[in-house]
């Protein structure tokens, strides 16, 4: 079989699956308070579905998996499937992103499902400003979520911290601090356009006076290469001196790593999503439920990397449109 290789010789090794687009949290940043309509079930992937997609790319050189959402914790089942993916042959890494509120329950046996890379979302060290962020009082139970995910093995535990100008921006020193302490890697995430175009426009936190910020404070920091590099993503990480943990920034919207773009996302109703600010999708369910053979979800996979922009052309998309659905697409 052909390597997934797109119309600009980016070779795709990354697929970002998400399971579910229900949540338990209501992020500022990511959902509205209330009026949501989830996705009937039977419109989203079975497990088994998932897994033959996955396998199919697998084979075509897919290494890295990332299990996400809305809240992937949320849907059952998800330890089984999460074993199943590390058994896929070729695979070389299964990743999965939460919001925590499941993970004190959920770690060990995504452990010993053969899960290592887990990233959990806490974008506050506070108990209060955490709640109006996500809308739910449940500071304690995320972080004894990843308190037990560091207790069972999980090395290490990755942290995303979208950062919001007047929400949470006052906090990159504990942040930052929290590495001198502890081996977490503390990921801070630009703030996309996602629920609320108008609140994006007040909050929105660019970087460099982020860096300025932490660099007052604690000296130069020192750029540091991750041993995942190839699959890691756009994130650009440093330590402090002497430091167990990682500070990384994700341009996620200043970024201009589109010509080394390596991932694809599938969606939970089984649209594979080559660029995450672009609506362009092929859908696979429907394929999948006709009783098709593998060679015409290789053909399927072939299209998305076919339709796959060069660029993500973010500028030049009409605001209102620029409000991708995180929740569905899984970040
Ligand atoms: N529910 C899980 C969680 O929150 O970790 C997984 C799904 S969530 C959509 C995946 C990641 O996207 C999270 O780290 C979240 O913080 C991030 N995210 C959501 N909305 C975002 C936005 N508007 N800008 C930047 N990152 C966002
Ligand atoms: Fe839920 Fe994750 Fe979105 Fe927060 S960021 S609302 S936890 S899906």
């Amino acid at each position: 079989m052909d390597a997934l290789i797109d119309s600009y010789q980016r070779v795709i090794t990354y697929l970002r699956v998400s399971i579910t687009d229900r949540c338990n949290l209501r992020c500022v940043y990511c959902m509205p308070e209330e009026g949501l309509a989830w996705t009937p079930t039977h419109e989203i992937l079975t497990y088994d579905e998932l897994t033959r997609i996955i396998a199919i790319a697998a084979k075509r050189g897919l290494q890295k998996v990332r299990v996400t959402g809305g809240e992937p914790l949320v849907r059952t089942g998800v330890v089984g499937f999460v074993n199943t993916l590390t058994h896929i042959p070729g695979l070389k890494e299964v990743a999965l992103t939460t919001n925590g509120v499941f993970l004190k329950d959920l770690a060990a046996g995504l452990y010993q499902a053969g899960l290592r890379r887990v990233n959990v979302s806490l974008d506050s060290l506070n108990r209060e400003t955490f709640s109006k962020i996500v809308r739910r009082d449940i500071f304690d139970r995320v972080w004894e979520g990843i308190k037990e995910a560091e207790r069972v093995g999980f090395d290490p535990i990755k942290i995303n911290v979208v950062l919001q100008r007047g929400v949470n921006d006052h906090e990159v020193i504990d942040f930052v601090r929290l590495t001198t302490e502890r081996p977490y890697h503390i990921r801070f995430i630009e703030y996309m356009p996602c629920a609320n175009w108008d609140t994006w426009l007040e909050t929105y936190k660019p970087f460099t006076p982020v860096m300025e910020e932490i660099q007052a404070a604690f000296g130069e920091m020192v750029p540091v290469s991750l041993s995942n590099a190839d699959n890691a993503g756009p994130a650009v990480n440093y330590r402090l001196p002497g430091a167990p943990g990682v500070v990384g920034f994700i341009h996620a919207v200043s970024h201009d790593f589109c010509d080394t773009c390596n991932r694809i996302r599938l969606t939970a109703d089984g649209k594979m999503r080559p660029c995450l600010f672009s609506d362009i999708a092929v859908d696979f369910r429907e394929v999948i439920r006709s009783g098709c053979a593998d060679e015409c979800i290789d053909d399927l996979l072939s299209q998305v990397l076919y339709i796959k922009p060069k660029y993500h052309e973010l500028d030049a998309i009409p605001k209102e449109k620029k409000l991708v659905t995180m929740v569905n697409i899984g970040g």
